[in-house]
């Protein structure tokens, strides 16, 4: 069971990132993020994945902090720090935040992004929340297509995609 949910978040993953453009335009109602500062000594590694049995979701945040009685989770991500967080990054945080209300029963205010040089509190609006829930659906919809086709012209997103290997139309 442990081994089909891995494999479940590694699809689900692989996914989101794969779907993300085509639903940017959808997403352009996303909360955004601000700037915040955070003392990463309060910040709690997860040592395992949460579950969501009902979306057949699940995923670890790299972080929790306890907020207020509620658990915030963090994400971090490596490279160049944008100036707002990307797109694909605030629906990852959104799944954690949903995934940590539903195995804590409190629902998290908001999820933080950490990026090199700068950190952005998110807030985990029921907007978000919907937003979210559309992207998974419209995702399991699109998993059933015979055919999906190519939703960008970069080639560096083909370079680091972890479907180069078996897909016929990446670009490098
Ligand atoms: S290799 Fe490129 S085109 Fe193919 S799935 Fe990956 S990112 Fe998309």
């Amino acid at each position: 069971m442990t081994s089909f949910y891995i494999g479940l978040v590694v699809l689900l993953a692989a996914l989101l990132l794969f779907f993300i453009s085509r639903r940017q335009r959808s997403a352009a109602g996303l909360p955004g993020g601000r700037v915040v500062y955070s003392d990463t000594r309060a910040w709690g590694k997860v040592e395992k994945p949460f579950f969501d049995h009902e979306l057949g979701l699940a995923g670890r945040p790299d972080y929790l902090v306890e907020h207020e009685g509620r658990f915030i989770p963090v994400e971090v991500k490596t490279g160049r720090t944008p100036s707002a967080p990307y797109d694909s990054h605030i629906f990852q945080l959104a799944a954690y935040c949903y995934l940590v209300h539903k195995n804590t029963g409190k629902r998290p205010t908001h999820g933080i992004i950490h990026y090199p040089n700068r950190n952005f509190a998110v807030d985990y609006t029921p907007e978000l929340e919907s937003s979210l829930l559309d992207m998974l659906a419209g995702m399991r919809i699109d998993e059933r297509r015979p055919e999906v086709f190519r939703s960008h012209e970069d080639p560096s997103r083909c370079r680091s995609c972890g479907f180069r290997d078996v897909c016929e139309q990446k670009l490098a």
